[in-house]
């Protein structure tokens, strides 16, 4: 949803479509990107409404222009999926259904969930994730700040920096202590940030699985 992750995302699939298809092969694909400021205004003063129905509406350009599948490139919004699926007749990959999948396909159950504070603290991730039998845990109240305050003070800004990282593996090594088995990159930007090495758990994250599901979409509905 910020650039940053947008920017990652096209470059997913474009090496996604190289690598199957080989040669010069690239994604044919068309991007609808809003301006992030206002949709982070819109989370901030709750009109989740009005932020469904502005994705909604970029949807049904992006199906105008010949899109056959949606992917809405972020977490967090999905709090708002429904009123996108709802708009257009083609499917939208859901990004939670992609990352569950992935947490079961290694056998885990109960995994660490990192995002913004929407994410952790509200159900439409943790509940969606539950009906896969994948138990969430979230940070504590003062390590959620934490994690949501680099992805909105610096990572959608294309902040990187070193005492985030280790900020973050603090964290994540906390949780991996208290149970976790796993854990999730759940904010599509977190994966400018950490990679598997700073992780003693396997993590999941979301943009690449969720870029690897759309190729696998495209390519084998083409
Ligand atoms: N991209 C982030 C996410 O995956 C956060 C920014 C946003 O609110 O969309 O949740």
């Amino acid at each position: 949803m910020s650039w940053e992750s947008s920017a990652l995302y096209y470059r997913l699939v474009n090496e996604g479509v190289r690598d199957r298809l080989g040669g010069l092969h690239s994604a044919v694909c068309v991007m609808g990107s809003v301006d992030f400021a206002e949709i982070e205004r819109l989370q901030v003063s709750g009109e989740w409404t009005q932020a469904g129905e502005l994705l909604a509406d970029e949807a049904r350009g992006l199906v105008a222009a010949g899109a056959e599948c949606v992917v809405l490139c972020t977490n967090t919004m999905h709090k708002v999926a429904p009123t996108i699926e709802n708009a257009v007749d083609v499917p939208l990959i859901h990004l939670v259904d992609v990352t569950a999948a992935a947490v079961k396909e290694a056998g885990l159950r109960r995994v660490a969930l990192l995002g913004t504070r929407f994410t952790m603290e509200e159900s439409f991730y943790r509940d969606r994730m539950a009906a896969y039998g994948v138990d969430t845990m979230v940070p504590d109240a003062d390590e959620r700040t934490v994690v949501n305050d680099v992805i909105y003070d610096e990572l959608v800004v294309g902040v990187v920096d070193d005492a985030a990282r280790a900020a973050y593996r603090r964290i994540i090594d906390r949780l991996a202590h208290a149970g976790a088995e796993g854990v999730i990159l759940g904010c599509t930007e977190i994966e400018l940030l950490i990679a598997q090495d700073d992780s003693p758990v396997p993590v999941f994250a979301s943009t690449a699985l969720h870029a690897e599901a759309a190729v696998d979409f495209a390519l084998s509905s083409a």
